[in-house]
């Protein structure tokens, strides 16, 4: 390890991509700099060099094609709540952007690949992206790399070592009338969850025909809650159907968090209720067919 750290600024992916496939270890991807510069900063960690990857335009904007939207990974979180695109077809991506805490100053300079690369289970972005289904793009050794969230989440939960870009998230827009929600327990203003859900639902003529549901900051991993909303289709949500769904999901969650967010006990009864409210809020925005 060198004193002084090296900087080096690639003007292209393929150009970062090559340069760290050639780096033997002590590099650090830096985007945004929100996540590793504290732990930089407090010693935790003393990369040699330091890979700035904000000159890289293959990670920048947001469009959609085919009904799917791309967004790349160096959209910052204000980005994601002001873009029309993502206002229009992915509502509660926006949403849940902006519930993440740290102010302007975060918003503005905090990406979505940091975000999603940090693989915190306290943050807001992955349960809303994991409930719509979102895939990632990246890139490693100069070869591209398409694969569903779900699966990078599963295969880590360190983030990406250091030689993978995270290029772009790719999310199918929600179909109109789709209702959702996003819904974070927090214990003050601006603080990380200790508990979120995200949901989805598509509803015919007062029936559930589909849902999804995730449930974030109560594991070291974001729960898809598949298993439990899978009791819902087919059903009105009643009164009966909404207390079904509040008992299931705690027994999702199998090694609760623990920690000043709140108990690993009450973290998991907090789970069936994050779940129910956010199911309830998306029931409630759903357009019948
Ligand atoms: C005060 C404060 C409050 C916060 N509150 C919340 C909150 O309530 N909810 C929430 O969700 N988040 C919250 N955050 C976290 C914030 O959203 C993340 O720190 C931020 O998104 C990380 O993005 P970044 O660009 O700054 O990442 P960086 O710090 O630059 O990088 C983070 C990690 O990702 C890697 N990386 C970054 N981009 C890529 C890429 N494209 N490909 C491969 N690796 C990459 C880096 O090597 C590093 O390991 C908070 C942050 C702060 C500072």
């Amino acid at each position: 390890m060198s004193l002084y750290p090296s900087f080096a600024r690639p003007n292209s992916l393929a150009q970062a991509s090559e340069l760290l496939a050639g780096l033997s270890g002590g590099s650090v991807i830096i985007a945004g700099g929100q996540e590793i510069m504290p732990h930089i900063n407090h010693g935790a960690m003393q990369p040699d060099i330091y890979i700035d990857i904000g000159g890289l335009k293959e990670l920048r904007g947001i469009s959609e094609a085919d009904g799917v939207v791309s967004i790349g990974a160096l959209t910052v979180h204000r980005e994601l709540q002001g873009n029309a695109i993502v206002a229009e077809k992915l509502p509660m991506l926006a949403d849940a952007a902006s519930r993440a805490g740290g102010g302007r100053q975060v918003h503005n300079r905090a990406t979505l690949g940091g975000n999603l690369v940090a693989m915190h289970p306290l943050y807001d972005i992955a349960p809303a992206l994991l409930a719509l289904g979102a895939e990632v793009e990246l890139v490693k050794a100069g070869e591209t790399r398409r694969t569903s969230l779900a699966a990078l989440m599963h295969e880590t939960s360190h983030g990406l070592g250091s030689e993978a870009i995270l290029v772009r998230v790719l999310v199918p827009a929600m179909a109109a009338g789709t209702g959702w929600a996003y819904e974070k327990l927090k214990l003050s203003g601006g603080a990380y969850g200790s508990a979120n859900a995200a949901a989805t639902v598509q509803l015919d003529a007062g029936r559930i025909t589909a849902a999804t549901l995730t449930i974030g900051a109560v594991a070291d991993r974001i729960i898809d809650a598949a298993a439990a909303v899978q009791g819902l289709i087919g059903q009105a949500w009643t009164a009966a159907a909404a207390e079904q769904l509040e008992l299931r999901c705690p027994a999702l969650v199998k090694q609760p968090l623990s920690d000043q967010q709140g108990s690993g006990e009450w973290r998991q009864a907090m789970a069936g209720v994050v779940a129910r409210r956010a199911m309830a809020a998306a029931v409630a925005r759903a357009g019948q067919k």
